[in-house]
């Protein structure tokens, strides 16, 4: 078993900038890496609104330079997704493929895992015209023909949030009932550029062999029909899930699992503090996740300090 001042669970950006802070601060942190190293802008292309890069910078390749940079301070990486921890008392216990460690403090930036739909065309097309983030995506599908699928209210705020951009959104749900809310619901009903189609649910995202999106076939609910839409773009918005299981019972959460912080990123247990998608599913941009793995840095060493003295 080693022992260590901090550990950060999960290598997004929260995770590598609360490295970063706290590797200066000269407290060798150690970074957990979990089941997605490097969290969703390992998953996602362009990244042009991360500030500092004029030209726009490739997801995978920011989170690569934030990693070296987290290095270059002493930080030190483990592979292993954590199955337990107990925070019941200090030093913090945590379990993480056959290791356990100690910890005196913890920083949970294990963000937030965008549902997926489950086809393997999906998988294979992430990153090339298939997306779980409108916000990052969009300004990609200028006056192109994209489809939405959800019917809750994430998928009625992206669908309009990309009319913005596209010439027309096909709003794909499997109902023809919605989870939504009423006036996002109304909202999204009374855009032009909007069209549901429903209760489908995607058969198929084409063409895999190409790496590109060229049509979707679409299979009716209720009568097993099916057809296609002819579009360059899939924005899969069905909600996202915490990374929050082995904490259940032990940090408080919501109803959706999220962790509740307070005074910043301070979590219902001293000494553990919470960063990025895992306590907001509100802003969830690469620069409020590293904003938050900052402030959790800062106050796990104001921590240290104060439990030292
Ligand atoms: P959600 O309310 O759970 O809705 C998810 C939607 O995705 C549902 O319509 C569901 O269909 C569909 N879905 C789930 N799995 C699917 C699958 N495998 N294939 C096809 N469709 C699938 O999630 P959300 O929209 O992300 O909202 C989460 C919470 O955040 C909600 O409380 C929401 O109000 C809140 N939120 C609020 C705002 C806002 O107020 N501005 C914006 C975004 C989110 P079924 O209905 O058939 O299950």
């Amino acid at each position: 078993m080693s022992s260590h001042k901090v550990i950060i669970i999960g290598s997004g950006c929260a995770g590598l900038t609360a490295a970063i802070y706290t590797a200066r601060a000269d407290l060798k942190p150690l970074v957990l890496d979990g089941y997605e190293p490097g969290g969703q802008l390992a998953l996602t292309t362009e990244v042009e609104n991360f500030p500092g890069f004029p030209e726009g910078i490739l997801g995978p390749e920011l989170i690569e330079r934030t990693r070296k940079q987290a290095q270059r301070f002493g930080t030190e990486f483990r592979s292993g997704a954590v199955s337990s921890v107990d925070l019941s008392k200090r030093p913090f216990t945590i379990v993480a493929g056959k290791e356990t460690y100690q910890a005196e403090t913890l920083i949970v930036a294990a963000g937030a895992s965008a549902r997926m739909l489950g086809i393997e065309s999906e998988r294979s097309l992430l990153g090339y015209g298939v997306s779980t983030c409108a916000t990052c995506d969009g300004a990609f599908f200028r006056n192109r023909d994209i489809i939405v699928v959800g019917g809750g209210d994430t998928a009625m705020e992206e669908a309009t949030f990309l009319t913005k951009f596209a010439k027309k959104v096909y709003l794909v749900h499997r109902r023809n009932e919605f989870r939504a809310s009423r006036i996002m619901l109304d909202r999204a009903h009374a855009n032009e550029k909007i069209e549901f189609v429903t209760p489908y649910a995607i058969e198929e995202v084409h063409d895999v062999s190409k790496k590109t999106v060229e049509m979707v076939t679409l299979k009716n609910m209720q009568d097993g029909s099916k057809k296609t839409l002819t579009v360059d773009g899939v924005f899969v918005a069905i909600g996202h899930d915490p990374n929050t299981k082995v904490f259940k019972g032990q940090l408080d959460m919501d109803e959706n699992g999220y962790l509740i912080t307070s005074h910043g990123p301070k979590t219902n247990v001293e000494g553990v503090f919470a960063a990025g998608d895992v306590q907001d599913h509100h802003y969830r941009q690469a620069i409020t996740a590293a904003g938050s793995g900052c402030m959790a840095a800062i106050e796990a060493e104001r921590f240290l300090a104060t439990a030292k003295a």
